[in-house]
C-alpha cells in the first residue's frame, strides 16, 4: 500500500469506483477520528439510528462501510448483533483497534460492496451505509450492483439505511460548511478544491500537519439516489434531512435515506 495519496497528474480526471483503496491510506485513516469526533457526533446524531432500527425490529445489523467503526460500535454497545465490512484494510484495523478500546470485539470482514456476496453469507435484518460512504461509487454500473448486493443479503423485511452528502445544495447553490453532524473534528478543515456534476474533489487538512489529504466522490443527487433505490427492488424510500422528517431541501448537511425490502 503506497504512503501517499496517488491522483497522478490529473487529479480531476480520476473518477474511478476503485480510487477509494488508494484513498484511506494508513496516515489518513490514523486522522480520521480526529476529523469526525466520536463524541461531538455522538452529540449530533443522538439515538436516531438506534432507535430507527428498534423501532424496526432490528436485531441482525450489517455495517457495509464500517471505516473507523464508529456506528458497529455504538450499536454493539446498544446490544445489536452487528458484522462490520469494509473494502479498505487499514479502516477495519483500525475499527478493530477502536473497538477494543471499548472492550467490544468487532466482526470484520473486508468485502467491496459490489461482490458482497462473495464475502457475506448471512442475512441480516438492517444494512447500514453511513458517514457518505455511497459516493465513492462512480458508475451508475456500480451504484446498481452495490445497492442489489445490499437488497440482496437483508432479511425478506429488512430495511437500508445510506445516508449521503447533500450534494444537491453544493452544485446548485455552492458549499457552505456549517459540519454540525459529521465531520465534527476541531483540528480539521475539510473543504471542496473542484466540484462539477461527476466530481467533488475534497481538501482535508489536520492542524500542525503540513500534508493535505483527499477524496474524490461523486455528487449524488438526492432524488437520484433513491429513485436507484427503487429501481433496484426497494418498496419505500423516506428521506431525512439532518435527522429530521421535515426539511427545506437547502438546507440540511446530510440526507439519510431509509429504503424498506417490503
Ligand atoms: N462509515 C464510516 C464513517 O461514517 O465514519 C466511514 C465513512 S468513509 C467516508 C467511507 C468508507 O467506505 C471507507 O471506509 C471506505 O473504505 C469504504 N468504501 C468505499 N467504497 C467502498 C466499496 N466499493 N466497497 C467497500 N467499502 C467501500
Amino acid at each position: 500500500m503506497s504512503q501517499k495519496q496517488n491522483y497522478g497528474s490529473d487529479p480531476t480526471a480520476v473518477r474511478q469506483s476503485d480510487q477509494y483503496q488508494q484513498e484511506y491510506i494508513e496516515q489518513f485513516v490514523e486522522k480520521w477520528d480526529a476529523l469526525i469526533d466520536w463524541d461531538k457526533r455522538g452529540e449530533g446524531e443522538g439515538n436516531f439510528f438506534i432507535d430507527v432500527l428498534r423501532q424496526c425490529g432490528a436485531k441482525k445489523v450489517l455495517d457495509v462501510a464500517a471505516g473507523t467503526g464508529y456506528h458497529s460500535v455504538r450499536l454493539l454497545e446498544a446490544g445489536f448483533d452487528v458484522v462490520s465490512a469494509d473494502g479498505s484494510p487499514e479502516m477495519l484495523y483500525r475499527a478493530f483497534e477502536n473497538a477494543k478500546a471499548r472492550n467490544q470485539i468487532l466482526r470484520t470482514v473486508q468485502a467491496d460492496w459490489r461482490w458482497l456476496g462473495k464475502d457475506i453469507h448471512e442475512k441480516f435484518d438492517a444494512v447500514i451505509c453511513l458517514g457518505n460512504s455511497f459516493t465513492h461509487l462512480f458508475s451508475e454500473n456500480d451504484r446498481r450492483k452495490a445497492l442489489a448486493e445490499f437488497y440482496s443479503v437483508l432479511n425478506h423485511d429488512g430495511i437500508l439505511i445510506l445516508d449521503q452528502r447533500n450534494y444537491d445544495s453544493i452544485l446548485d447553490y455552492g458549499y457552505s460548511n456549517k459540519e454540525k453532524y459529521y465531520y465534527c473534528g476541531d483540528e480539521v478543515q475539510a473543504e471542496p478544491e473542484y466540484i462539477d456534476e461527476g466530481l467533488a474533489r475534497f481538501r482535508y487538512q489536520f492542524e500542525g500537519g503540513a500534508e493535505s489529504y483527499y477524496l474524490n466522490m461523486f455528487p449524488l443527487r438526492q432524488e437520484y439516489t433513491s429513485k436507484l433505490m427503487k429501481e433496484v427492488g426497494f418498496q419505500r424510500v423516506d428521506t431525512y434531512g439532518d435527522f429530521q422528517e421535515t426539511y427545506r431541501r437547502k438546507d440540511p448537511d446530510f440526507f439519510i435515506h431509509m429504503a424498506e425490502k417490503k
